[in-house]
């Protein structure tokens, strides 16, 4: 999809919603920023996303983002107008569940994602599962590739670039394509500081996630002849060391830099009973598949699922699925 279709197909008089998934990521938030930031101009936009992190507010429009509490004040006057919605890095709509009454009632919803698992939920999809980032589609969409750059600021460049950087874990992942590389020099050239964005993002850490990790690598375990690394946080060593979600991030990818492994899985008890499950896989297992036996999805080697249970019985359920998904293969 081009801008030139977005904006055909969103009707002048509309105010247009932006939103994306629970617990925004680089990704998503650079997404939304981004095309924010495009939109704003020819429409009246506004971005609805669940909460503002911290640590992404030097991306340009950060403030302008309402978060739920904030857009839960307007609804009643949002639904007796006509609205659109974008979607932006969500497969499916429960990744966007406290929004879902936003999406059922908007005039038009647009679907822009590169997830695996995308079961085109919008009236209208812009889903490249091959595409490393929403960012990197975004990038597209205001014609890059074509080498225009009538839309593109330092700005969004910074958008898009921590987008990208986010979800190639700096162009190291198998998402990473020629395209990929080529939208990332032309943000470049927009004289963004990618190394104060990478290193950011990459190798400055919370004393609260050095916890995190510490606690993680403590309980590792290699299980299924060591094809298999897993660790666990539960909801009680969040709440004695006060740590918040965002500061376990690093795990689950700390976990697939293991040599041996094939597949790894961190889970985190983020409410009592209720297991938030980060995989990654490194070679050809599909993790997708897996997430998806849980009502979860994402991409080939990165998904994620939410499962309910004792830490016991959340484990071993996961575990079987993941040994069925191992035999497939062998
Ligand atoms: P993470 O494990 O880092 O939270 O997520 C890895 C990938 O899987 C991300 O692309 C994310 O969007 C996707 N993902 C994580 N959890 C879920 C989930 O519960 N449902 C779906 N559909 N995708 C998820
Ligand atoms: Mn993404």
């Amino acid at each position: 999809m081009k801008l030139k279709e977005l904006l055909n197909y969103l009707p002048e008089d509309e105010h247009v919603y932006i939103t994306g998934h629970v617990h925004p990521d680089g990704d998503c938030l650079g997404a939304a920023l981004g095309l924010y930031q495009v939109l704003n101009k020819y429409r009246k936009t506004t971005v609805v996303l669940e909460e503002r992190p911290e640590s992404y507010k030097y991306l340009s429009g950060f403030s302008a983002i309402n978060n739920y509490e904030e857009i839960k004040t307007k609804l009643d006057e949002i639904y007796k107008t006509k609205y659109s919605l974008i979607v932006m890095d969500s497969g499916d709509i429960s990744r966007i569940d406290p929004v879902k009454e936003m999406f059922n009632q908007a005039t038009r919803t647009i679907n822009i994602d590169h997830h695996e698992s995308n079961n085109n939920y919008g009236d209208y999809n812009y889903v490249d599962a091959k595409a490393s980032s929403t960012c990197e589609m975004i990038g597209v969409l205001i014609g890059l590739l074509e080498n225009d750059f009538t839309e593109l600021t330092k700005e969004i460049a910074e958008c898009l670039y921590t987008g990208i950087v986010y979800d190639t874990g700096v162009f190291r992942h198998s998402n990473t394509r020629k395209q990929t590389h080529k939208i990332a020099a032309y943000l470049v050239d927009e004289d963004i500081d990618f190394t104060w964005i990478i290193n950011k993002m990459y190798h400055a850490r919370s004393v609260t996630s050095v916890k995190a990790m510490k606690y993680a690598l403590d309980n590792l375990k290699l299980v299924n002849e060591d094809k298999i690394v897993i660790t666990v946080i539960t909801n009680e060593v969040l709440e004695k060391d006060g740590l918040i979600k965002s500061d376990t991030e690093s795990v689950v990818s700390f976990l697939n830099e293991i040599e041996g492994p094939i597949v790894s899985a961190f889970f985190l008890e983020t409410v009592k009973g209720q297991f938030k499950v980060s995989f990654r896989a490194n070679s050809f297992m599909n993790v997708c598949r897996v997430a998806k036996k849980f009502g979860g999805g994402g991409h080939i080697k990165a998904s994620g699922c939410t499962v309910t249970g004792t830490r016991e019985e959340v484990i071993d359920m996961v575990l079987k699925e993941l040994d069925l998904e191992y035999k497939r293969n062998n």
